[in-house]
């Protein structure tokens, strides 16, 4: 199935052109008919799936050729990364577009937002927060509104926006299409999409728990004082090649980065807490090639949007299955092989089970040579082969994922 056969008007079909996407990706095959007849939409589906494409396109085609500029599409998104990178998508896929896109998000200046969202634009991509912000101070009226993405719900409910995104909800024009993305729908997130919906010809994409195939999952069991030595030696068996490291904390983001680079491994870090100049400048590098490995919270790896992650660590276990999910969908995007290694000490090894079951698969526990445990695991997971010492393995496997 070509992008012509989905109804793609030429403007945007020059544009994918010229972005290199041959075919359309699953979930733009299902949602771009969708959005282009202007009905609502719930998609299940994780980063890496081709998402933004799949709502913004059918927005541009709509949103094209009207006279004079008036806002008439908001994308809600959870963190200011994924608002500048829906922004790049934007102005990439609507190049031969009149369509105008605006970014507004928090932790930087008000006034040049202000003085862009004067100037006129159709599309507004904004954080909850400081969208709220800009609508009360009257930056911005929303009552020609006629499109509303919400982009990775999930996280936006996580990261406390509920009321934010409540109070815009009440605020925008009731006649509308709502376009409903979300990696996981869980209770909450199922009720703010009823809210959210007007009718209800909405269209599920995708399982909630799933992984992309492409991804192959390594575990290895090392004890927890082992964690950073262990760490540090695979990376430095490996060839460079973009790695994004998670921690759970922001201090062990930056205790992980130090440790590597004592140990003559560069590496960026990434953390909520860092000025926004300071992430940018990390990300310019991480994006750039100049650096290959980066080290980061959850929160601050949403919406880096950055090709050829070859694999994804797990320094820490995520104490939330979908987090799981999340953070190996980094890899693997658009139909990539990719890895996702995950070191798992005693204290985690419930908390893997538990990812196990949510992606109803089981992964062998291996080992690092020079970093077996104490103790391996042992049930559940009986079941699966004996452990065995990987180290040149996970270099084979990860020379091969960089050569796809
Ligand atoms: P997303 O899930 O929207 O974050 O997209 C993941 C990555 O896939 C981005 O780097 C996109 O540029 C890329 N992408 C989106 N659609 C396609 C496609 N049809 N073919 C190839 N790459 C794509």
């Amino acid at each position: 199935m070509s992008f012509a056969s989905l109804g793609l008007a030429l403007p945007l079909l020059r544009a994918i052109e010229e972005e290199k996407y041959e075919l359309p990706t699953p979930i733009q095959q299902e949602a771009i008919p969708v959005g282009l007849e202007g009905r609502d939409l719930v998609g299940s589906a994780q980063t890496g799936t081709g998402k933004t494409a799949a709502f913004l396109l059918p927005i541009l085609q709509r949103l094209d050729g009207t006279k004079g500029r008036s806002f008439r599409a908001l994308v809600l998104v959870p963190t200011r990364e994924l608002a500048e990178q829906v922004l790049t998508n934007s102005r990439a896929y609507g190049r031969y577009t009149s369509v105008q896109s605006v970014a507004v998000y928090g932790g930087v200046g008000m006034e040049p937002q202000t003085r862009a969202l004067g100037n006129g634009t159709d599309i507004v991509i904004a954080t909850p927060g400081r969208f709220l912000d800009h609508m009360r101070r009257g930056h911005v009226n929303p009552s020609d509104l006629e499109v509303l993405v919400l982009d990775e719900a999930d996280r936006m409910l996580d990261m406390g926006f509920a009321p934010d995104v409540n109070r815009i909800l009440e605020s925008l024009p009731k006649e509308r299409q709502t376009l409903f993305f979300s990696a996981t729908i869980s209770g909450d997130v199922d009720r703010l999409a009823r809210r959210a919906l007007n009718d209800h010809a909405a269209v599920e994409i995708g399982h909630r728990t799933a992984t992309a195939d492409g991804v192959e999952h390594i575990v290895i069991a090392v004890d927890k004082s082992q964690k950073l030595a262990a760490l540090s030696n695979m990376l430095g068996e490996l060839p460079a090649a973009r790695t994004l490291v998670f921690t759970r904390t922001k201090f062990g983001t930056d205790k992980v980065a130090r440790y590597i680079r004592r140990e003559g491994i560069e590496a960026v870090s990434m953390h909520g807490g860092k000025t926004q100049q300071a992430r940018n400048k990390a990300l310019d590098r991480f994006k750039s090639g100049a650096v290959a490995i980066m080290v980061a919270t959850d929160v601050a790896a949403r919406g880096i949007d950055v090709d050829d992650i070859v694999m994804v660590v797990n320094f820490d276990v995520p104490n939330d299955s979908e987090i799981y999910v999340h953070r190996v969908g980094r890899t693997a995007r658009a139909g990539a092989h990719g890895m996702a290694v995950t070191l798992l000490s005693p204290d985690e090894w419930l908390m893997m089970r538990d990812i196990e079951k949510f992606i109803d698969r089981s992964f062998t526990r291996e080992t690092l040579p020079g970093f077996e445990p104490d103790v391996m695991p042992q049930q559940p997971w009986e079941i699966v082969a004996p452990p065995k010492t990987n180290k040149r393995n996970v270099t084979q496997r990860h020379g091969r994922a960089r050569r796809r």
